[in-house]
């Protein structure tokens, strides 16, 4: 029996035509997305779509609709054999990350790809996007999804959600997952690197609605200073801050910062470090410049992007558990985010 894909367009570049009097950009209504990709009639699967009332370019994308979206999914799980999500590519990774933490047990494909040109352009790179996202979500083995996962497909690769950032705003090849390999890559056949994807969990699906965003990425540079650093930690309601910070998770060792950072911890906020190097990982103590984060109780955020950093913080700190808790999970691989 051919698959049923449930298609849900948010918004971004992928969904536009161009007024061709006027040049300019617009959205383009969905149901007639036969008319603009007639190739899809030949897709043996079955498709269906859902589009935003308001499609938004993703820079506008926001938690609320990350919930939205979950939601969405739970609602037609059964229904669909898999999903593939149109998006602005400005901020898929962090959507994709987003939803792997909150579709939890996820046996189904979640499947993300934009594009860098509108679908209605003649050299557009979103028709073969469209039409492999769809290929992937609906592949299947012995009764079994390939893809049980949220993953991003673009360009001829595909990767996990979570382990992706956006690179490149000018090459259709705009997204890396520097710590993790692609999961396919398409080329005359799509090759699935099966030993790289997660397996089908057992249990059931669970989706989490709920997120606190009251977080700040510090993004330090050499000559930040005390007075800036020291007003952000203090801003009313902060929950965590996500470190960034050079090279294999160093900081500055002068005594003001490191008592900013302390004063902070104390003051039950959770300091998460992450490099800002797009490679490697988070060694608290390989440096001195990092040994002293580590006496202190930052939390090394190892191999994470930060896309994946900050929705993971959003999703642990709006579990009902307790700090102690949080911060446990905080090291802990939740949905293949991180390496250890
Ligand atoms: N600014 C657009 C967005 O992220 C770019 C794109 O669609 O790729 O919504």
């Amino acid at each position: 029996m051919a698959s049923k894909i449930l298609l849900i367009y948010t918004g971004g570049t992928i969904g536009m035509v161009q007024n061709h009097s006027t040049g300019a950009l617009k959205p383009f209504d969905f149901k007639h997305l036969k008319n603009e990709v007639p190739e899809l009639n030949r897709l043996a699967v079955t498709l269906e779509t859902i589009s935003f009332e308001q499609p938004i370019d993703s820079s506008n994308m926001h938690p609320i609709i990350w919930i939205k979206l979950a939601e969405l999914i739970e609602q037609n799980y059964h229904s669909y054999d898999g999903f593939v999500i149109l998006h602005g590519s400005d901020t898929m990774a962090y959507t994709a990350s987003a939803l792997s933490f909150m579709l939890e047990n996820l046996g189904k494909p979640v499947i993300f790809t934009g594009s860098q040109l509108p679908i209605g352009i003649i050299r557009t790179d979103g028709k073969e996007n469209l039409i492999t996202a769809i290929e992937i979500a609906s592949a299947h083995k012995n009764n079994l999804p390939l893809v049980p996962e949220v993953a991003i497909y673009f360009e001829y690769e595909l990767f996990r959600g979570n382990r992706t950032l956006k690179y490149n705003a000018a090459h259709f090849d705009a997204f890396k997952s520097p710590n993790y390999p692609s999961l396919a890559e398409a080329g005359v056949n799509i090759e699935f690197k099966t030993n790289y994807i997660s397996k089908k969990p057992k249990k059931k699906l669970i989706v989490h609605k709920e997120l606190d965003n009251d977080i700040v990425v510090l993004h330090l540079f050499p000559g930040i200073s005390k007075k800036i650093t020291s007003s952000i930690l203090k801003i009313t309601g902060l929950k965590a801050v996500v470190l960034n910070t050079f090279g294999a998770g160093n900081a500055p060792t002068e005594k003001w910062f490191v008592d900013e950072i302390k004063q902070a911890i104390e003051n039950n906020i959770i300091v998460y470090n992450v490099t800002q190097c797009l490679e490697g990982k988070v060694i608290q103590g390989k440096y001195e410049t990092s040994s002293q984060l580590k006496k202190i109780g930052v939390i090394s955020g190892e191999d994470i992007t930060l896309e994946a950093a900050v929705t993971k913080l959003m999703y642990i700190l709006a579990l009902p558990v307790n700090i102690k808790k949080k911060k446990e999970l905080l090291t802990k691989n939740l949905r293949g985010e991180i390496s250890n």
